[in-house]
């Protein structure tokens, strides 16, 4: 392959009992691209994030990052040190914590997690702090406790404590599920942000959010890809339509 590849899922397969969630998947992610995942429920995208991060097995196909690690012969520890970082939906930071504490911890290459919180910080990690508060826009909120955020602010503290990990490669599962319209619009901007250094994946419900992110759509159906190119001309695909945005 001559096209640059971050991560190419090649004729991905996995069932459920004879079941195909995904079915001879492929997709090519180039190095600094963020991508938008979009189709119905039950279409593959969490199956296919499980795949990514080693959380499932496929039956068949290859996931093959930079060319040439494939990743299904890998555990998820091992995945998440190649630097791919994944955020789940539900946020799960540190509530009793603050802020700057939570990303404290985060922060990759601490041999005695909670230690650290005791021990007199480095100028490098202080920088690396400042740093992610300012992506995150939460750098007013650095000494509150994080139980105190709004959700808003904990799913971005949680994204935060994500780029502590320094990946790669960073998959986001809905990030603007229940945000007021002023967080999602926020969180438009700080994925962009994140992805001038990051590569991103955004699987997403909420088609204002992606046409806010102005990236590339994959539309999966029944565990392959259905259609991409931009929300504008997929939205014009006669077979998405029928499937997915017609409804
Ligand atoms: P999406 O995230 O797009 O809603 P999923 O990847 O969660 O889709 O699911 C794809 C299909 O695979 C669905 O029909 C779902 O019911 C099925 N599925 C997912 N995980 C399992 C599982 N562990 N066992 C059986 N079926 C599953």
């Amino acid at each position: 392959m001559s096209t640059p590849s971050l991560l190419y899922l090649d004729n991905v397969t996995v069932s459920f009992d004879g079941f195909r969630a995904l079915n001879e998947l492929s997709l090519l992610l180039v190095p600094g691209e963020m991508r938008a995942i979009i189709g119905p429920n039950g279409a593959g995208k969490t199956t296919m994030m499980d795949v990514i991060t080693g959380k499932t097995r496929p039956d068949k196909g290859d996931v093959l990052f930079h060319n040439t690690i494939d990743l299904t012969r890998l555990d998820e520890p091992s995945i998440a040190r190649l630097g791919i970082g994944r955020k789940f939906q539900k946020p799960t930071v540190f509530e009793q914590l603050s802020v700057r504490d939570n990303l404290l911890l985060s922060l990759a290459g601490h041999r005695r997690p909670f230690g650290v919180l005791f021990a007199r910080q480095t100028g490098e990690e202080r920088d690396r702090i400042e740093g992610i508060l300012r992506t995150t826009r939460l750098g007013q909120h650095a000494d509150r406790l994080a139980g105190a955020l709004s959700h808003g602010q904990k799913q971005w503290l949680e994204i935060g404590m994500l780029l502590g990990q320094e990946p790669e490669l960073l998959l986001v599962d809905e990030p603007v599920a229940g945000m007021t319209d002023a967080e999602t619009a926020q969180t438009a901007d700080l994925l962009r942000d994140i992805n001038r250094t990051r590569s991103v994946v955004v699987v997403e419900h909420d088609m204002e959010f992606v046409r806010a992110l102005g990236v590339g759509v994959t539309v999966l159906h029944e565990g392959s890809v259905l259609a991409e190119g931009s929300l504008d001309d997929v939205s014009r695909d006669p077979s998405v339509i029928e499937v997915y945005l017609g409804r």
